[in-house]
């Protein structure tokens, strides 16, 4: 397996020849927190398979609801009016579950490059509908992550995901990331949100506020690093959109369904939304699924008159799978029954807690920061300077290859050591996590 695997595989965000020295992993069972790889390994998932198996691996319950619904229908599609009994059920239940944020519509797609992709083309069209169609241009922010496709690539806050791709779509604008470790601002987390605030304020000015259609970020920035923006931005976020009467995209694609300590991450802050992009948590990667959930204000406009302009021209031959939604209700079961938020809240305090003292002790961990089962730790090759390492030396991917010889897989994403355990996790294996970086970080000093 091991040889045939890049024989015609092509694998995505890695170069096609991978070194002898990263050889690829290959996993080959999963129960809870642990997987277990091809040469017999049993060690704890602390990435969650790529932030996304908040309720661990080999539930019975998310297998049964598979079959059960397999048993009964495989696929029909959910377009153009027709429906199965799961996606209607699954659409009623994340209402429920987002109720707070008055989100009323959902639309379902495949991943969460399609619910972003989604959510920007709705909240074009949102604007068409209430008679503002020059409203097109987007804002983001930089270290954010919004997926592969087109759109979400043109919002995407990091360079080297756009360059080869280029020219995306116009009318895309990042603003620096509210990221109290590095900016050109402020140390000071208020000072900073109110810098990066300003920066906002100033392009949709620039722009004319009758241009801009929406501003997408994540509750925390995942992909970009793990940044934990100072509490009071999003509150002041929304303000500032508010007032240009600008739509909020909230990427909720990783902090969805309780990853970052609350239900949702822009919950977290206080904040509601107009637009969420879900993906990952919801269907714990049992299945792909993803999900655009629009709140009141936006899913009404679609409702003012019965005209073609109000005609929906977008969806997948996989919106609404229905073996997708019946997987979706069994994990979203154990995400209230388990109060997954909650535990996510708690063990990750207990992560960063324990992965803390690394900063102070390994020469070449700049910070450990996160919320929830968030958490990264930014590796530098200069601490006092707080140079980012260059990923391309290998020592990022050393360590956490140390780690994985010692219990744990971590994620080495650019300079970052990524961690997101499935949200059952317990104390135990916390501890292993903290326990292998630690001693993975000591045999790197010594
Ligand atoms: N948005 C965010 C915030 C993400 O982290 C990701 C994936 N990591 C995506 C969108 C894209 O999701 P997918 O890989 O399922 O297309």
């Amino acid at each position: 397996l091991r040889a045939e695997n890049t024989r015609h595989q092509f694998h995505p965000m890695t170069h096609p020849m991978m070194s002898a020295e990263h050889p690829p992993q290959i996993i080959t069972h999963g129960d809870g927190c642990y997987v277990t790889d091809l040469d017999g390994n049993r060690l704890v998932d602390g990435v969650g398979g790529l932030w996304n198996v908040n309720v661990g691996h080999n539930r019975a319950e998310v297998k049964q609801a598979i079959v059960e619904q397999m048993d009964r229908i495989s696929y029909y599609s959910s377009f153009s009016g027709s429906a199965t009994a799961p996606s209607i059920e699954l659409s009623a239940k994340v209402c429920e579950m987002a109720a707070e944020e008055e989100i009323t519509k959902v639309m379902f797609s495949a991943n969460g490059s399609d619910a972003v992709e989604t959510a920007l083309k709705l909240a074009r069209q949102y604007w068409h509908l209430v008679g503002q169609p020059t409203r097109t241009k987007f804002l983001s922010l930089k270290q954010g992550y919004h997926g592969v496709h087109f759109g979400g690539l043109s919002v995407n806050g990091a360079p080297y995901y756009r360059n080869a791709y280029e020219p995306l779509l116009g009318g895309c604008f990042q603003i620096d990331s509210p990221w109290t470790y590095r900016n050109p601002y402020s140390e000071d987390p208020e000072e900073l949100a109110d810098a990066v605030i300003t920066q906002i304020e100033r392009t949709i000015q620039a722009q004319g506020s009758q241009t801009v259609a929406a501003f997408i970020a994540e509750p925390v920035q995942g992909a970009g690093g793990v940044i934990v923006p100072p509490a009071s931005f999003w509150p002041k976020l929304r303000a500032v959109l508010d007032k240009y009467e600008v739509l909020l995209i909230s990427d909720e694609v990783v902090t969805g369904f309780g990853r970052s300590g609350s239900m949702f991450g822009a919950r977290g802050w206080g904040v509601k939304p107009d637009i969420m992009c879900l993906a990952k948590g919801i269907s714990s990667g049992y299945v792909p699924l993803g999900a655009t959930a629009l709140n009141k204000r936006v899913a009404d406009a679609w409702y003012k008159e019965f005209s073609e302009t109000g005609i929906i021209m977008h969806g997948y031959t996989s919106t609404g799978h229905p073996v997708g939604c019946a997987a979706a209700l069994a994990c979203l079961d154990i995400v209230e029954q388990e109060d997954l938020p909650g535990n996510a809240a708690k063990m990750g305090a207990r992560l960063l807690e324990g992965l803390k003292p690394l900063a102070e002790r390994c020469s070449i961990v700049g910070e450990v920061r996160g919320k929830g089962l968030m958490v990264g730790l930014d590796m530098v090759s200069d601490k006092d300077a707080r140079s980012p390492m260059d990923p391309g030396n290998g020592i990022v991917e050393r360590i956490a290859g140390y780690a994985r010889e010692e219990g744990a897989i971590v994620r080495p994403a650019g300079s970052v050591i990524i961690l997101s355990p499935p949200l059952v996790i317990q104390e135990p294996e916390i501890d292993i996590i903290v326990d292998a970086l630690t001693k993975a970080c000591d045999r790197y000093d010594a």
